[in-house]
């Protein structure tokens, strides 16, 4: 039976090759990649199969492009129709060891599963750069179980020989008067979650930035990506907010460091492209485009050319000021391609209106996009909601201002509409946050 090789993952030297360094090492690892996903999946067998593709025309990264894409619907389709794991397993059923679901809002979530040496591998990835050693507390804020992200940095965490406190299933005026008896070194939750219990410490009387927080990881959503986001986070909890980021289909991708909010992608593990959404063809280098992720080390679930709907932008500027030379993604992800709103011929994320609402101070965390309107004739209509105590001839001035700030930002005419603190429902919980409300009529 065919078997990828055994890889090192937890040796930091690895984000700090050489360009020609990387290359090599990538390339060898495709080369090894595809022929064991096309002996040993019957699913990537079928598509090379399709494509009129052997591994023998995969001899470097120049021949990844001859390579067919796979989308997350596929993935469904074949799970159904090959339950419970799909044929694209590549691992015998007996070295099954992890078994996770997707979080995504489309679709039947997708069944993950790892062979012990995937997981071993998802483990040494987050001790590659430990956040966290003996002595520290890290809580986590939301739910854990069977989410990748949380079980690893969880897992993760322990095995660097920090306390853990699943602290998901308390609420969250608990969460807080426990923070601030048990002073963890590090918490981790979703943006908007982060946000919510900044105000609710203020009104509970808990001064975050008093606890003595050494790190906020923010997950789940772009939210810390979002500098407007980010500066609110590192404001009210009064420390260093980094970025996590990955998707429970590839391998964890890395996340921001001290010197950069641009998202570091473990490029031992993964090669990353940026593809025109439509076309499919690659972008130049610092344009935007969708990300597309290929595994390199996996055996369980393996990945090749994985469209993640994502958009973002590769940075540019050689290695990064913290040594690290692999793949960033800049400004990290600028919004998913299923929430781009096609707006009269132009194209819109919310996170363009989120960076402009959340740099205002007179507003608060919630903000809500509603189109309305038509299918041929649609309205945009921008909510958000004001901070206690501000004055009627005041709310003109800052109607006015927040209107210039949103037009340079999106470029589209839109309404706006301010309304009075508590109106919009707070994101109490982990749930994801549903902003763009689409109310048109057909
Ligand atoms: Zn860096």
């Amino acid at each position: 039976m065919v078997m990828l090789p055994d890889y090192t993952v937890l040796d930091p030297g690895l984000e700090r090759l050489t360009p020609a360094q990387l290359r090599a090492l990538q390339a060898e690892r495709l080369r090894q990649m595809v022929t064991y996903v096309y002996e040993a999946t019957p699913f990537w067998r079928r598509k090379f199969d399709q494509a009129g593709v052997v591994p023998g025309d995969i001899s470097g990264l120049e021949d990844l492009a001859s390579l067919p894409f796979c989308t997350k619907e596929e993935l469904q389709a074949d799970q159904a129709e090959h339950p419970p794991f799909g044929s694209y397993v590549g691992a015998d059923r007996t070295r099954l060891t992890k078994f996770m679901t997707t979080s995504g809002t489309t679709g039947r979530p997708l069944r993950r599963v790892f062979s012990g040496r995937d997981w071993g591998y998802v483990l040494d990835r987050f001790q590659r750069n430990p956040r966290v050693g003996p002595g520290d507390i890290t809580m986590t804020l939301g739910p854990v179980d069977g989410l990748m992200g949380p079980t690893a940095g969880a897992e993760g965490a322990a095995r660097a020989g920090a306390m853990v406190v699943l602290a998901g299933l308390l609420d969250s005026k608990t969460k807080l008067r426990l923070m601030e008896e048990i002073r963890p070194t590090s918490v981790n939750g979703t943006a908007s979650y982060l946000l919510y219990l900044i105000d609710l410490a203020q009104e509970i009387g808990i001064n975050l930035p008093g606890l003595g927080i050494k790190v906020v990881l923010s997950v789940g959503e772009p939210g810390a990506a979002v500098p407007a986001t980010r500066k609110r986070l590192m404001d009210g909890w009064g420390t260093f907010v980094n970025d996590g980021y990955g998707m429970t289909e590839i391998f964890p991708l890395g996340g921001g460091c001290r010197h950069s909010t641009a998202l570091h992608i473990a490029s031992d593990l993964v090669i990353t492209e940026i593809v025109d959404p439509d076309s499919g063809e690659p972008v130049a280098v610092g344009e935007p485009g969708e990300i597309v992720y290929t595994n390199l080390v996996g055996d369980t679930q393996p990945l090749l050319r994985y469209r993640t709907r994502d958009i973002a932008r590769l940075a540019t500027d050689g290695a990064c000021a913290c040594g690290f030379t692999g793949a960033r993604l800049r400004d990290a992800i600028e919004g998913r391609v299923d929430d781009m709103i096609w707006f009269r011929g132009a194209n819109l994320y919310p996170s363009a209106i989120e960076g402009v609402v959340r740099s205002f101070d007179e507003l608060g965390h919630e903000y809500e996009i509603v189109i309305g309107g038509s299918g041929t004739l649609p309205t945009l209509t921008i909510r958000a909601e004001m901070r206690p105590g501000i004055e009627e001839d005041a709310k003109a001035e800052l109607e006015q201002r927040l209107r210039q700030g949103l037009s340079a930002a999106v470029r589209v005419r839109s309404r706006l509409e301010l309304l009075p603190p508590g109106t919009l429902s707070p994101c109490d919980t982990h749930a994801k946050a549903h902003r763009v409300v689409d109310k048109r009529s057909s």
